[in-house]
């Protein structure tokens, strides 16, 4: 059985719609894939609609932007309650944060000469209601500025780049507690990719578990053969969960395909205990078989 635990729609960066990304993953032979946008869970409704036609089961998610330490973490929440209200306030606080920070993004390029507009911008961010830094990367792209996303991340939009400004983001001890007060399962996303390696060691995810983490996302193409061991030793010791998935971003992240990456069955099966445990009203849709 072929499980991918975290992929991107349209409606954060990803560039597929919601229920082609479904399709797209039943057609590449997955049998479960999860839906984790940034920050949202306004993909899941399109997703659902179409999972069982597809022929696929769908593990509804989100990818939420946390901080620790100071450094920015990803938090994965998998069958969270979409209805929580608390839940729901601090990601629309995340979203607003997001939108905020992107005409002083547009205003840094526009210094450095680049007719960065909200006009320019809309036309190729089709349709999100996510805004994110890839979206901007794509605009230097269309602008003819730079060749690809990686390269605009590199020259422009990478933490203290020219055209970075931060934003805001919850702590994540405190996310991981909205997370399971909407009866969902916290999991941290790459947490030795880009950026966050050194932060987050055997102690950080043991204070981490205390606060309520369920699991630590091993296999991901930004952690090599030596990370990936480091981190699964510490999930054992620690008795988390371990996922793999693509981080599947359609078009927009090279090399990331889907199920390139992948979730034991047995893991996943933690998962929906857990949130069974928590008494989460959000389910997988379909059969995990
Ligand atoms: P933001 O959400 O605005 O903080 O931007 C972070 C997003 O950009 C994450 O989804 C990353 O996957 C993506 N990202 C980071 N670096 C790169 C890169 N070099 N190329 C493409 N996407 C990237
Ligand atoms: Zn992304
Ligand atoms: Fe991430
Ligand atoms: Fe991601």
């Amino acid at each position: 059985m072929t499980i991918d635990l975290h992929t991107h729609s349209r409606v954060s960066d990803g560039t597929e719609s919601p229920a082609d990304l479904v399709h797209a993953a039943a057609a590449a032979g997955l049998h479960v894939v999860a839906l984790t946008d940034h920050d949202t869970t306004a993909g899941w409704d399109e997703a659902v609609a179409v999972a069982e036609d597809a022929g696929i089961a769908l593990v509804r998610g989100i990818e939420i932007s946390t901080r620790f330490r100071g450094a920015g973490v990803h938090l994965l929440a998998y069958l969270p309650d979409a209805a929580d209200a608390a839940l729901q306030a601090e990601l629309g606080r995340i979203v607003d944060g997001r939108e905020d920070r992107v005409p002083a993004m547009l205003a840094r390029l526009r210094d450095l000469g680049i007719p960065a507009t909200a006009e320019a911008l809309a036309e190729v961010s089709g349709g999100n209601t996510v805004t994110g830094r890839p979206h901007i990367a794509d605009l230097l792209v269309r602008l003819g500025v730079v060749a690809d996303r990686d390269e605009a991340f590199t020259g422009y939009l990478t933490e203290g780049g020219p055209a970075y400004v931060d934003r805001y983001a919850t702590d994540l001890v405190d996310m991981i507690a909205l997370v399971n007060g909407a009866r969902g399962v916290a999991v941290i996303a790459h947490p030795w990719g880009r950026g966050s390696a050194g932060v987050l060691d055997e102690a950080a995810f043991g204070v981490l578990k205390e606060a309520g983490l369920a699991g630590i996302e091993v296999d991901h193409l930004d952690h090599d053969p030596h990370a990936r061991d480091g981190l699964r030793r510490i999930a054992d010791r620690l008795n988390l969960i371990v996922t793999g998935s693509s981080d599947h971003h359609g078009a927009g992240k090279v090399g990331h395909d889907l199920g390139c990456e992948t979730t034991a069955p047995a893991q996943l099966q933690r998962i929906v205990d857990r949130a069974a445990a928590l008494g989460s009203p959000t389910t997988v849709v379909g059969k995990v078989s």
